[in-house]
């Protein structure tokens, strides 16, 4: 049952090949068996056996919908009800949300059953998934590599069926660029789009949730469930939601795609290259034109990124002061040595790095130099966007410079780890939507295409990716040993 496809399993439930419980077990039983990817934090298996029982109750009286009895699983950012939620960190290792974030509210609404939450970077701040309080995630693709970050353990998850989708959130790269190195399909979509309502914030102008799964139809479906106004987000965008997988089957012919001369530079790995550019053929035979394009402030976006970023973190993790909850440190003498050892002893090396940076940048007398600046930085990145976009219709290029890369090999130069978001960081500046989509194989590890749409071009998106993976079976290879 594992190798099935979203929209196989729904139509499985159906058919009554098997049932939500059935299904449900045998994904319990692959997580008990595949413990060593260290893919989850918390596994929920009664809940999931009683909501999986819910499912089949609603499958046999006729109201189920499309995800109604589908096992997923949550990145561990999102707030559960009742159900521990860390953010990937000691701070929060003995939090129980009271509420639901929206997106996990919506999806249980729709009947999906949750197996539980997803290894994270520590509040979603890495590359790798190495920051996590809970250990390293790995790759399923190779044990020794890393599966990309901060949602490492919604794409190793769903690479190894130990959930048949995930949810994932992306300020910098997180939900497309472990995608790309876990061989899935992951769409960051329009900042606005998803509700980040009970989404634990890291950067909150950039943080976005979004849907990680095999097939870009999968993600059609799960985008569906997840998308919508929300009132309770202030920054929720009250827009119709389109009906995603009726767009799918749109022709590509005639599409622009444009391809930034920034992307294919150096820094591209060579084996990358040719796989990207094997793929980027594909569109031609369906009928796209490629044309060549420039986005000059493109290069500015890494640094830019990583002053707002740590700025708007250092304000979001204030909360954090071991009064209200999470971790507290044993006999404070005081309240300034309350504050200082619970922060001190709750958040890690690089939630810490963050903060320094981001109070330094925000500080009297640098505010001018480094955060008004990289406001600035960020419009006229915003611009390159727009004007590409009025050229040609969707973007294409990496989504990472190389394949995933050892577990270790970067944790301790920071720089270089932060260089590995080049290609991701400047879509979440802009706001606009961009999804990675499984291209290929280098070396044995899987390759991500990116294609980057227009404001609310989620659709076209999806439907670009869905004619490519018509073409391709990229997207259907499963790593050895779980299969
Ligand atoms: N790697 C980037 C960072 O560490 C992006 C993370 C993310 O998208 N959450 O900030």
């Amino acid at each position: 049952m594992h190798t099935k496809t979203l929209l196989e399993l729904a139509q499985g439930l159906r058919s009554g090949d098997f049932s939500s419980v059935e299904l449900t077990r045998s994904f319990l039983n692959r997580i008990k068996q595949y413990q060593n990817l260290n893919a989850y934090i918390t596994v929920t298996e009664e809940a999931a056996l009683q909501n999986a029982e819910a499912a089949d109750a609603r499958l046999a009286n006729g109201t189920a919908e499309m995800l109604t009895g589908i096992p997923i699983a949550q990145k561990d950012i999102f707030c559960t009800l009742g159900v521990k939620t860390t953010c990937g960190s000691k701070m929060l290792d003995n939090f129980t949300a009271p509420y639901n974030a929206t997106v996990v509210e919506k999806l249980n609404q729709a009947g999906a059953v949750m197996l539980g939450k997803l290894n994270m970077d520590e509040f979603a701040m890495g590359s790798s998934n190495e920051t996590s309080y809970y250990g390293a995630v790995k790759n399923p693709w190779n044990i020794n590599t890393v599966p990309g970050g901060s949602s490492g353990g919604s794409a190793a998850a769903v690479a190894a069926r130990l959930a048949v989708c995930a949810t994932g959130t992306d300020t910098g790269g997180s939900i497309r660029q472990p995608a790309a190195l876990c061989g899935i399909t992951g769409l960051k979509p329009t900042y606005g789009r998803v509700s980040r309502y009970g989404m634990i914030a890291y950067a909150s102008s950039l943080d976005q949730g979004g849907p990680m799964n095999r097939s870009a139809e999968d993600a059609a479906i799960l985008l569906q469930a997840m998308a919508g106004f929300d009132e309770k987000d202030s920054t929720s965008v009250d827009l119709p939601v389109p009906n995603y997988r009726a767009g799918l089957n749109n022709s590509l012919a005639g599409l622009k795609i444009g391809l930034p001369k920034e992307f294919f530079g150096e820094g591209l790995n060579g084996g990358m290259a040719a796989t990207l550019e094997t793929a980027i053929n594909e569109f031609s035979k369906l009928g796209a034109e490629i044309k060549e394009i420039s986005m000059p402030a493109l290069k500015l976006a890494i640094p830019a990124y990583y002053v707002i970023a740590p700025a708007e973190c250092s304000a979001n993790l204030s909360r954090f002061d071991g009064v209200r909850y999470g971790y507290r440190c044993e006999n404070p003498v005081d309240l300034t040595d309350l504050y200082t050892r619970s922060r001190g002893e709750g958040f890690g090396k690089e939630v810490k790095r963050r903060i320094l940076i981001g109070t330094y940048a925000l500080s009297a007398g640098y505010y001018d130099a480094y955060y008004i600046k990289a406001q600035k930085i960020r419009r006229l990145i915003s611009d390159d966007f727009k004007n590409a976009l009025s050229e040609v219709d969707v973007l294409m290029g990496p989504v990472t410079p190389t394949t995933a890369f050892g577990i270790g090999e970067k944790i301790d130069n920071p720089i270089e780890m932060y260089l590995s978001d080049i290609y991701t960081i400047a879509i979440n500046l802009a706001g606009v939507p961009a999804l990675s989509v499984p291209a290929g194989f280098v070396a044995g590890m899987p390759v991500g295409l990116q294609i980057i749409g227009n404001y609310f071009a989620e659709d076209k998106l999806l439907n670009i990716a869905h004619q490519y993976q018509q073409v391709t079976d990229w997207h259907l290879h499963t790593p050895k040993g779980f299969e």
